[in-house]
């Protein structure tokens, strides 16, 4: 599959956004290991939004439905996930650029936009232990892919990202609520970081399905 269209996108978002809801329990449990244990109940939130914003708005191109689940994200979450998932998805829709379907060098562009938004309106970098160790290998990994599958591009975005979300493991948090507890992180995934690979692995089983 080399690209799909608006509406299998919106689908594809709606796969995704029940993938969220589903995983609240066990986002929350994570980030009750090493956070506050809000996160699944934020993102169960924002993606409930996201399902009703896919509903309710006139999406005339791939770049607002990515914008605008950024917006929603924004808007129900808050906190610093809300920010920074919201960052995510706005900043991978403005490369999109009114774009009428998703191919392989959209999804490219939309995933480099995305984290570099990220990183501007949170400042992480590799090994803070935050969703950037999951986004950006996943980035890199679409960087180095050169061929016009959707499909295969979105199986190593999945799996790049899973591989950092694992890698999260071995690192002390350095940034966020997770920061004052320091050395008792090491063992745990980030919970953000398991989010975004979430996210990811969906949005591949929904191109492959
Ligand atoms: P909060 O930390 O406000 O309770 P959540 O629990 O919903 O918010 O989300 C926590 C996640 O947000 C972390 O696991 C981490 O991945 C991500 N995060 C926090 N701060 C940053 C940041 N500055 N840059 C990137 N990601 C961040
Ligand atoms: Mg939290
Ligand atoms: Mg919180």
């Amino acid at each position: 599959i080399d690209s799909i269209s608006l509406s299998q996108v919106k689908d594809a978002f709606h796969f995704i956004a029940n993938r969220m809801v589903d995983s609240k329990d066990m986002l929350t449990q994570a980030d009750q290991a090493i956070g506050d244990g809000d996160h699944g109940i934020g993102m169960a939130r924002g993606f409930e939004a996201v399902n009703n914003m896919l509903e309710a708005k006139t999406l005339n191109n791939v770049e607002d439905v990515f914008f605008n689940t950024g917006t929603s994200l924004l808007a129900s979450i808050g906190g610093a996930s809300g920010a920074i998932f919201g960052s995510f998805f706005m900043g991978a829709g403005k490369a999109l650029q009114g774009a009428e379907i998703l191919n392989a060098a959209g999804y490219q562009k939309a995933l480099e936009a995305g984290l570099a938004m990220v990183k501007k309106r949170g400042n992480a970098s590799i090994g803070d232990k935050t969703m950037v160790d999951a986004l950006e290998p996943a980035v890199d990994a679409a960087n180095q892919y050169s061929g016009s599958s959707l499909e295969e591009l979105a199986g190593l975005v999945a799996a790049a990202s899973h591989e950092g979300m694992e890698k999260t493991k071995t690192f002390t948090a350095k940034i966020g609520k997770a920061k004052t507890l320091g050395e008792r992180t090491l063992g745990h995934a980030d919970p953000g970081a398991i989010s975004i690979t979430l996210i990811f692995e969906a949005l591949k089983e929904y191109i492959s399905s």
